[in-house]
């Protein structure tokens, strides 16, 4: 074994979920100010300032019209080497989205302290349960009037089912917000607003019954004293075990936008976030420490200008190491293929990566042969498991300006629905066309390709259906069964999987009530 292994113990690949405006890109500059990317924070994506990432891959983005350029970001953070894999929140919010949470080890809760948990977050959760993926959570907007933090930290065990662990505690909020003492190295760490765009010189007072925290504070020194006697009996202690098993969370407070407590956050993933961990696959569990290449693609991107018709297969390396010009074999076509220009993610080095380790991303140009969920190795006829397809939320009809090309439009639908842009049912009992998606947008990016890379112009109409769960039984008669009685409900997706299309939820659960033996299921694998 192991040439790699002091690689892969250096790395931490993580994501952030949370809600639409709870801080993820702010939270994101501010990591990458820790981590040096940037000179000064504020030129992420800025969706809202119209900044942009300066780097290099710029050109490349105008080049290629993709935007890959906060698709993964990868930085150094004290010893370690930390991957950031972004994931799409607002109009962007897809499948993607999920099943980039299937490719990290650990993930970010980003938590609007003035809201508590909301909608998406709650799901985005539900997906992390599926491989008990750790969490660390972050409480955001402490410069502003927040709930209480024990009412947040309650509302977490509740409605996320998991137990909270305060690593930072709060002093006073918005105007009054003070700082953070940190239970683990009992110091309180001032905070000071309008430091927001610069790594801090953090004032530090060491122990909670230091008198300069009352010279500092005031009588706010006095107050956190009692309350953090109130927090302790109330809360868990951490526990690395049961962070690593996905049952506990240690929770940080702090501002995004002051840059304050970001770094506690970054201190802690570095800490206890898991390095890059086995996978498994139909046959054994690979270790990130053997010597031979392995990785599987968990996103595919493509781009939009259709000057340039090749999209990017992103990657998350499993075992081995990439080397560029390396031969990989593609298991399901079993073809060799030679990687010379893969994309990869350093921060302070943007050009082609020479190497990449477990844990890491790199992005592969592909002219539509790579799908969802492909295992790349050397020559090993492996299968990763645990990247899923996704129930889709929205659904829409759709249906060809032009009859006669019905064919085309199918064709299309099912190559997009295997990158996972969105996916394709068609209905047992009509020749209807149904597009699921999880996000709204990749209504309109699929429209857009199948017009350019298709030739085909197809419009949408509104269709009532609101869930759909693929179906599975055991028993062959009673499935049949099933067919007979519930084929107006019934549709064959892109892979000719059988799945349940529900008008509502209320349909879906009574038909769960009624066939017993039949299992609906809200993810699928390849
Ligand atoms: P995202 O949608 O999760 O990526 O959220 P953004 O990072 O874009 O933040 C949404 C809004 O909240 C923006 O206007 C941010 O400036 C603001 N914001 C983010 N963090 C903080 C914070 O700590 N305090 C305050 N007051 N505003 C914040």
């Amino acid at each position: 074994m192991s040439g790699n292994k002091v690689e892969v113990d250096k790395r931490r690949t993580f994501a952030i979920i949370s809600h639409p405006d709870a801080g993820k890109t702010t939270i994101t500059e501010k990591v990458l100010l820790f981590g040096n990317a940037l000179q000064k924070a504020g030129t992420v994506k800025g969706k809202k300032s119209g900044q942009h990432a300066k780097s290099d891959w710029m050109e490349m983005e105008k080049d290629r019209g993709i935007s890959i350029t906060t698709s993964v970001m990868q930085f150094p953070y004290n010893d370690a080497l930390v991957n950031l894999l972004d994931t799409p929140g607002h109009e962007d919010f897809s499948e993607d989205t999920y099943r980039t949470l299937t490719a990290v080890d650990s993930c970010l809760m980003v938590i609007d302290s003035a809201k508590g948990v909301e909608q998406r977050t709650i799901k985005l959760m539900e997906v992390t349960r599926l491989r008990d993926t750790p969490i660390v959570t972050f409480m955001n907007k402490l410069d502003r009037d927040i709930r209480d933090p024990l009412e947040l930290m309650d509302e977490v065990e509740q409605v996320l089912n998991i137990a909270c662990a305060p690593i930072t505690w709060p002093i006073g909020c918005g105007k009054e917000f003070k700082g953070v003492y940190h239970l683990l190295r009992d110091e309180v760490i001032l905070y000071q607003s309008g430091q927001g765009h610069t790594i801090q010189d953090s004032k530090i007072i060491k122990g909670l019954d230091n008198p300069e925290l009352d010279d500092a504070i005031g009588t706010y020194a006095a107050e956190v004293r009692e309350e953090l006697e109130l927090v302790l009996g109330a809360s868990n202690e951490f526990d690395l075990e049961l962070f690593l098993a996905g049952e506990l969370t240690p929770v940080f407070f702090g501002t995004a936008l002051g840059n304050f407590g970001v770094d506690h956050i970054l201190d802690g993933i570095v800490q206890w976030a898991p390095k890059p961990q086995a996978r498994e696959t139909e046959v054994r569990d690979v270790q990130p420490e053997d010597e031979k290449f392995s990785g599987f693609v968990f996103k595919i991107q493509a781009n939009m200008d259709p000057k340039h018709r090749d999209r990017v297969a992103f990657m998350r390396i499993c075992s081995g190491r990439y080397e560029q010009g390396m031969k990989m074999h593609h298991v399901r076509l079993g073809k060799d293929v030679n990687v010379s220009d893969a994309l990869t993610f350093m921060a302070g080095d943007r050009n082609r990566a020479e190497v990449a380790y477990p844990g890491d991303i790199i992005g592969l140009h592909n002219h539509g042969t790579m799908r969802i969920g492909d295992t790349f190795t050397q020559g090993e006829k492996l299968r990763f498991t645990g990247i899923p397809n996704f129930a889709p939320e929205m659904f829409r009809r759709i249906r060809l300006k032009d009859p006669l090309k019905q064919k085309q439009l199918l064709k299309g639908l099912v190559q997009l629905s295997e990158e996972g842009a969105v996916q394709v049912f068609r209905p047992i009992d009509s020749n209807d066309l149904i597009v699921g998606a999880v996000g709204v947008l990749q209504f309109e990016v699929v429209v857009g390709r199948l017009k350019s890379e298709y030739k085909v112009e197809a419009i949408y109409e509104a269709i009532s259906v609101s869930t759909a769960r693929w179906v599975y039984c055991d028993d062959e008669r009673k499935l049949e069964e099933f067919r007979r009685k519930c084929s107006t409900n019934l549709a064959l997706d892109g892979g000719d999987n059988l799945t349940y299309i529900a008008p509502t939820m209320v349909n879906l659960n009574l038909s769960m009530e009624r066939y017993p033996d039949i299992k609906f299921a809200k993810t699928r694998e390849n």
